[in-house]
Order: structure tokens, then sequence, then C-alpha cells
């Protein structure tokens, strides 16, 4: 892509609206555009973006046999009314009738969609466990939106949901998805951390948060800093493994504020471990056996030819949100740092462009070709500007990679740096092994 065609509309100014630095960002580059409070556009780079953070996390789930499908964003409020949560739910709910006067909603979460979708097709136990999910809008209508798409009112997320016979089966389940969270946010280049949470008004026996640190996230955490050592690269997806997984996490002291209270944290941390501070929220996992499928008639024939509720959890990630937590986990000292998997593109060119001399770039082009050609995701800053304000938009937009074509450009050696690192003179061969890896 040449910078020249790209919508991308950096602003100079500071946005006064955005309090947090990824908020901030965000705007600034152009990644994102308000629409109205707490909704917003997603321009071409902040979309291509939260495409491969999506990507990743489809991938995850994949890899542990959940399916995906494609829900509506509108639901039918009667599924609402059997499960009792059409009333609790409250005002976040954004309500809609149709031009019939039927009562309609957008849909905060799915958990009845999903109940209703599995009740009036499966009947045996034969055919459990099952996993689902869908990466689908949500809308809800939060009190105080706030930090740009940390906290707004349309939102993209990742939302799946187990099926199984009993207690036991359920919990595997759950461990998995706990573990192919870990591995989502690890492929992030996120450090996750999974903490005891409360159910909220998903409601339900077992929780875990995921909470990436970070000084602005809007989670109180208090945890043990042994917890961080836990590498999950030891773990894999086998019901034993997962289940040591399980244990290994949980003998750790690690909650959010819901959960908290210092007489259990003194007990069971020394001092010199105890962790309190903020993190982000970029995973909720749950689960909540016959919550929904009982009052929702959800049940299956057991091998006995018993009815039985089946027993599920839910499982959400904010996908959207996570754009702006990676801006906050990565940022520093005025720059940007995609990891290399979600960066908008694998690496930027750099010609110092002068009015009467085309050289530099020139050869940017054949560089920009070749790489294509490799199949590597280029942007050539073809832009006709300084070159120390070319530097500062591409701190700015934090592709980790760039290729300087200036003065140091001699014969075939172009100057390669990776951000935050000193550059190296390489050919145009050694520069396309290094991307392709
Ligand atoms: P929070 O505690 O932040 O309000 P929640 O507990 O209500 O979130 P869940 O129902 O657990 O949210 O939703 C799953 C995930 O969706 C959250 O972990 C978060 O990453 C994301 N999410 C929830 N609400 C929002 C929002 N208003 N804006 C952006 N992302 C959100
Ligand atoms: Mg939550």
């Amino acid at each position: 892509m040449l910078l020249s065609k790209l919508f991308i509309p950096i602003t100079k100014d500071l946005p006064t609206e955005a309090k947090i630095k990824s908020h901030q960002l965000m705007l600034r580059t152009g990644m994102i555009r308000q629409s109205s409070a707490g909704i917003y556009s997603w321009l071409p780079l902040g979309f291509k973006v939260m495409k491969k953070i999506e990507n990743i996390v489809r991938n995850e789930q994949n890899n542990i046999g959940a399916q995906e499908m494609l829900m509506p964003t509108i639901q039918s409020a009667d599924i609402w009314k059997e499960s009792g949560r059409y009333d609790d739910y409250g005002e976040e709910m954004l309500r809609i009738s149709d031009r019939q006067k039927r009562e309609m909603l957008y849909g905060p979460t799915n958990e009845e969609q999903i109940t209703e979708i599995f009740r009036s097709s499966v009947k045996s136990y034969k055919l459990l466990p099952q996993i689902f999910y869908h990466i689908q809008w949500k809308f809800r209508d939060e009190l105080r939106p706030r930090f740009g798409v940390m906290r707004c009112r349309e939102f993209y997320m990742k939302d799946a949901y187990s099926f199984d016979l009993n207690e036991n089966e359920a919990v595997l389940s759950y461990n998995k998805m706990f573990f192919a969270y870990l591995k989502t946010f690890q492929k992030l280049g996120l450090k996750s951390i999974p903490m005891k949470a409360d159910t909220g008004p998903i409601g339900g026996d077992l929780s875990h948060e995921f909470i990436i640190l970070a000084d602005t996230g809007e989670s109180k955490i208090y945890t043990d800093k042994k917890i961080f050592d836990i590498s999950i690269d030891k773990y894999q997806n086998t019901d034993a493994s997962l289940k040591k997984m399980r244990t290994d996490f949980s003998q750790f002291y690690a909650v959010t504020d819901d959960k908290f209270k210092s007489e259990d944290f003194d007990k069971n941390v020394k001092k010199e471990d105890q962790i309190q501070t903020k993190g982000i929220e970029v995973g909720h996992i749950f689960y909540f056996g016959d919550k929904y499928s009982k009052p929702m008639k959800c049940s299956v024939d057991s091998k006995e030819g018993k009815k039985i509720f089946v027993k599920m959890g839910s499982y959400g990630i904010g996908v959207s949100r996570l754009v702006a937590a990676i801006i906050e986990a990565k940022y520093s000292k005025e720059k940007m740092k995609w990891p290399k998997l979600v960066s908008p593109f694998d690496v930027v060119i750099i010609p110092a462009i002068n009015k009467n001399d085309n050289s530099n770039l020139d050869k940017a082009k054949k560089i920009y070709d070749e790489l294509k050609t490799n199949g590597i995701d280029v942007l050539l800053d073809d832009v006709e500007e300084n070159i120390s304000n070319k530097f500062k938009k591409h701190d700015l937009l934090g592709i980790p990679f760039q290729i300087i074509i200036g003065s140091k450009t001699k014969n075939n050696m172009f100057e390669f740096k990776e951000i935050d690192k000193e550059s190296q003179m390489l050919d145009l061969n050694e520069i396309t092994k290094l991307l392709k890896n």
C-alpha cells in the first residue's frame, strides 16, 4: 500500500476529549471516528488491526474444537422473557419495537439465543459436549461510555457457549476455554492473569476474568506475583494437562475488587509477593449450570432415558477492546509498538524524498515490489515530506520494522530497523528473509 493513497486521517492536535493514551492515539492515527456517544466507525487502519486480532481469537477457538457460527445482532424479547432476564437486565439493554409492535432488542450477549437454537434440535446426550462461538457486534447502553473503544456502547465481542451433560464434563469445557484464552492473549503479545471473579448478571458458580496489567485499567486487582511465573507452554489440550493447569493457577491468590478481602490477601500472600494494581479486563468466562437451560426447558435424554437440563458455560473476549488494550500495554515514550501479528503492516519503507531527486523513491519502489511479491504486507511512505516529520509519524503508527532509504544507503545495502533496536545495514535478500520469518 502507498501511504499517499491510504486513508489515515492523522491529526497533529491532541484530542481533548480523550483521557487515556490508547484513545488519543486511535483518534490521532485515524483508526476510529466517533459517530455518537460510545459508538464508533472503524477506519481502514483500525479495522485492519481489529480483523487481525479477530483472526487470532478465531484460530484459538478452533484449536479447542469450538465451532464458529453467526447469530444476529437483533433478538426477540420473547426468549429473554423465558429466561427471566428481560426485566433483570435493566437499562443497559437497548429495547426496540418493529413495525408490528413486536418487542425486540439489540443483543448485549447471546445465552438465550444459543439456548433456543440448541433446544430446538439437540435431543440426545450423544451430541454432547458442544462448544459454539460467534464474533458479533453487541450493544450495551453503558451509563458512562468512556476511554474510546475500551468502554463503548457498540462493541465487537467473541462469545462462546458450551453444552455438557453434567458438571464434571462442563468443567472440562471450561478448562479448554481457560486454556484457549491464555493462548490467545499470549499470541497477542499480552500477559494475561486469570482472576477469580463474581458472576454478575450472567449468573452462576464459577468465573474468571482475564486481566492484563495497565495503569489506566478500570479493574482493581490483588494478586500473588508468583502467578506471573506460570508458563502456559507446558500444558497441552488434554483433560489431565488442563486440570493440572487449573490447579497450578488456583494455588495463587488473584482476585478483582469484587472478591477482595484484605484478611484473605494477607493470610494467603507473603507481603513481599503482594501486588495491588490496575488492569484491563479483556476476557471473562463463566460456568452457570442450568441457569438458562432450566427456565428455557433445554434438556437432552440421558443414556438411561432421563431428561437432563444441559449444563452451560459462556465465554467472552472483547475483540474491539483488545485493540485499545494492546496499545495501552505496549505504548512507551511517544512510540507505539504493535506486536508483529497484529500490526497494520509488516514493514514500512521510508525514503528521504527531495523535490529534484527521485532516486531514493525509485529504490524504495523496487524494494516495495520485491517484498510484495514475497507476500509481505508493506507500506511505502511515498509522501513528499521532511524526513524528521516522517519519523515522528511512523513512531506514532508503530509498524514494527522500517527500511530507511537515505544517506546511509550504499550500493545495495539498506538501513533496516526494528523499533527500539539499533538499525543494521542489510541487502534486500537478507531483509526479505528476516521479514518472512
Ligand atoms: P466490564 O466488567 O468491563 O463492564 P462485563 O463484565 O460487563 O465487562 P462481559 O459480559 O464479561 O463484560 O463481556 C465479555 C468481554 O467483553 C469483557 O471481558 C470485555 O473485554 C468486553 N466488553 C464488555 N463490555 C464492554 C464495553 N462496554 N465496551 C467494550 N468492550 C466490552
Ligand atoms: Mg466481565
